[in-house]
């Protein structure tokens, strides 16, 4: 079974230890919470991740492939999907057109041919439109398809945002703190949706969020980092329990 496998990565910024010999794996069909306090160095691990940020030591491996080594584009083509903390879409065009540019620019429509159970049509412009609607449709916003992007609330733009990854062919979904700005049918909307991608297409889903009912209901399994070090690694009730988490960063959460 393939995993995404995080080997002692080490990021250093000048004099500031984001990231220190950092060590875990995400299974292909886990859903993974990162979690820890702010500056912990979890956007920075998306990054690395995502061939965005080289990482000073260490490595990031999917199988024989040396993610940390290619460029982000690169990574995206080996089925790394990412959304983003604060999307980035074109305002001025439709949510449907949005789409469109992403499955432009995927190389690659297995997984989602799959999900749809698209027949093989002729036309590639045909294909990439009947994908879009249907990505539209499978997260619920069918009906905003025409609506320009910036007139929309930022709920749906993340959603949006969440589509473009799903129009590549990948098998790990990499989230940086989803439900912020959501309301509560939206983060359940997004809960179903994420469990659906798991159970349908196996895909691992590696996810940053701050919220610890969202994230202990939704992960197998919670990664702590504090300081930019890996302090708790395990089933949420467990990590949940762990008195070091706890004093670092839970207690205050918790209570909130
Ligand atoms: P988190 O996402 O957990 O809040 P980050 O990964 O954003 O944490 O940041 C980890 C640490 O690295 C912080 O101290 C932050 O200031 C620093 N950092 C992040 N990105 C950069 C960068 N591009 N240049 C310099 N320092 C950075
Ligand atoms: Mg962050």
């Amino acid at each position: 079974m393939t995993h995404l496998a995080i080997e002692d990565v080490s990021v250093n910024f000048g004099g500031i230890h984001a990231l220190e010999s950092v060590t875990f794996e995400l299974e292909a069909g886990s859903i993974v919470g990162l979690i820890g306090p702010n500056g912990a160095g979890k956007s920075t691990l998306l990054n690395c991740i995502s061939g965005i940020t080289r990482p000073t030591r260490g490595r990031v491996r999917l199988g024989g492939a040396v993610l940390s080594a290619m460029s982000s584009a690169a990574v995206a083509r080996q089925g790394i999907g990412r959304v983003f903390q604060h999307p980035e879409l074109v305002a001025e065009l439709s949510v449907h057109d949005n789409l469109l540019i992403a499955c432009h620019l995927s190389l690659e429509y297995g997984l989602l041919s799959e999900l749809l159970r698209l027949p093989n049509v002729r036309h590639q412009e045909r294909t990439a439109a009947a994908k879009v609607a249907n990505v539209l449709a499978s997260l619920g916003i069918a009906d905003s398809a025409a609506a320009r992007v910036g007139s929309l609330p930022y709920g749906h733009r993340k959603l949006i945002d969440l589509g473009r990854a799903l129009l590549m062919d990948i098998r790990f979904l990499l989230l940086d703190e989803p439900i912020a700005g959501l309301n509560d049918s939206e983060i359940s909307r997004l809960r179903e949706i994420l469990l659906g991608l798991r159970r349908e297409f196996g895909l691992g889903i590696l996810v940053v969020e701050h919220n610890m009912p969202f994230v202990s209901g939704l992960c197998d399994r919670l990664v702590v980092l504090d300081l930019g070090q890996l302090i708790a690694n395990g089933p949420p009730a467990e990590v949940l329990g762990d008195a070091r988490v706890m004093s670092s960063y839970l207690g205050e959460a918790v209570d909130a």
